[in-house]
């Protein structure tokens, strides 16, 4: 059996175990810089630092779990059944079809258009780069061609905007790739022979860098392309962007387990299998996610009530006097506190699940709680929300200059709430009965809670 990474690292670690500790302290510098930088950054622009990445290894736990796995496979399965030759020959063309079919059905342009470079790419490296047949004696370079251009594809198609596949900006992609075949048979004439020796480039003195079989300057092109996706991630965390993380670990192992036909099948399949469960975890979230404040929808409180059962308690959630604040600050202000709303519904103590009802109202979901077990955490809830200051900027006209003035705003909250008894048998009637507390609330002045 053959591990082509395995005892490459381990022959460069027996030859130069001093440079193997030159890099292992390089990294480790690098990785504490990074994470520094990035974390000094999250803090100063959001004031979440630590919590962030918490999530993004979450996100990353899949990709991860998933090439773990290929790897495993990959290591262990040394014999197979000829038939299963054929399955691992095409399952990941498969899943880039499937990856472009959804990519077209839930406009996610990003996934068709990786789905397609991904393809193309894994036919060129499998195929001896058939599209290429009049240049087979510059096969390395056409190879290092394409090791320099997929991390570079990746990220930009990772990066640009959802503009469609078949608009106008659809096009200009089509054309950005065509371009690069292009820009490939270009270097490839012999006059340019001293170009393509820029592909050969050492950047690093770095001998972990040399142990792969793909040019420097591609590793550390697939080792950007991460990073980046990474510090995205970690300002915005979403399932989408850490599947494009996941493909680019994934397309780096494939590329360089290029003459392994199970190795680059399995994980060209696993970075398939990456985008596809990307794009449906994707609609799942747009579905059951409420896109303004992050929290689940009406949808999935429909669901949740369906599963409560023994005891329960439902509390019903009104801002006061939300119209005239629209009406006085503006919808973006308005959606602002919104949000501010719901993330402080949403760290509620007690169990609580909470949901956007619709509109400025909100629910909580108690479940194996009864009505007198919640109130004092939603006491609480309602004293911070009402205590809380929201820096509001706009810009205003100060004799006749434009100056952006701070003002602090507050709002209240009115909560009603109602637990499951002989009265209320059913989870729509306690909700009912939630929302009559609700409005009792309401008429007692605002600001309070009525069971
Ligand atoms: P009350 O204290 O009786 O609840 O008064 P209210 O003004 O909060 O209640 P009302 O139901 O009359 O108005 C609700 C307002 O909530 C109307 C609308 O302007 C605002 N609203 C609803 N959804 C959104 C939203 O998504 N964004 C913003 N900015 N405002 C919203
Ligand atoms: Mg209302
Ligand atoms: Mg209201």
């Amino acid at each position: 059996m053959h591990y082509p990474i395995i005892p490459q690292l381990y022959e460069a670690s027996k030859n130069s175990s001093d440079n193997i500790q030159q890099d292992c302290s390089f990294m480790m510098k690098f990785v504490k810089n990074y994470a520094m930088i990035i974390d000094i950054a999250g803090i100063y622009k959001r004031g979440y630092g630590m919590r962030n990445i918490a999530r993004i290894m979450k996100l990353l736990s899949l990709p991860m779990a998933l090439t773990t796995t290929a790897y495993i496979l990959f290591l262990n399965v040394v014999e197979y059944p000829q038939s299963l030759t054929l399955v691992f020959q095409y399952i990941s063309y498969i899943l880039f079809i499937i990856g472009m079919l959804l990519g077209l059905r839930f406009n996610k342009s990003k996934v068709f258009f990786l789905c397609l470079i991904l393809g193309i790419s894994q036919l060129l490296l499998s195929n001896d780069y058939l599209i290429f047949p009049f240049v087979n004696d510059k096969l390395p370079d056409i190879f290092n061609i394409l090791a320099l251009l997929l991390p570079i594809n990746l990220l930009l198609f990772s990066l640009f905007k959802e503009r469609g596949i078949f608009t106008p900006w659809g096009k200009l992609k089509y054309g950005f790739i065509i371009a690069q075949f292009i820009f490939a048979w270009w270097l490839l004439i012999p006059q340019n022979q001293s170009l393509r020796l820029f592909t050969y480039y050492r950047l690093l003195h770095f001998t972990l860098l040399d142990t792969f079989a793909i040019p420097q300057l591609s590793s550390l092109l697939f080792l950007f392309a991460f990073l980046v996706l990474c510090t995205k991630l970690y300002f915005n965390p979403t399932i989408i962007d850490s599947s494009f993380a996941g493909v680019v670990i994934m397309t780096f192992i494939g590329i360089l387990l290029k003459d392994h036909f199970l190795g680059l099948n399995l994980f060209y399949a696993m970075a398939g299998l990456i985008l596809v469960i990307g794009v449906v975890e994707a609609s799942y979230f747009m579905a059951y996610k409420d896109e303004l404040t992050g929290i689940p929808a009406r949808r999935a409180l429909k669901e949740s009530m369906l599963k409560l059962s023994g005891k329960y308690t439902i509390a019903m959630i009104d801002i006061d006097f939300f119209k005239k604040f629209n009406d006085a600050y503006g919808h973006a202000a308005g959606d602002e506190v919104l949000h501010r709303v719901a993330s402080n519904l949403a760290r509620v103590t007690g169990g609580g699940k909470a949901f956007r009802f619709g509109g400025e109202e909100f629910t909580l979901l108690f479940s194996n709680k009864t009505k007198e077990e919640v109130i004092p955490q939603l006491e609480e809830l309602r004293k911070n929300i009402a205590k809380q200051k929201h820096a509001y900027k706009r810009k205003r006209k100060v004799n006749g200059k434009e100056k952006v003035v701070t003002k602090q705003l507050s709002v209240t909250i009115s909560i009603g709430v109602a637990e499951k008894n002989e009265n209320y048998k059913t989870a729509e009637e306690v909700l009912q009965a939630a929302d009559k507390a609700l409005y009792r609330a309401k008429k007692n002045g605002r600001n309070c809670l009525c069971k």
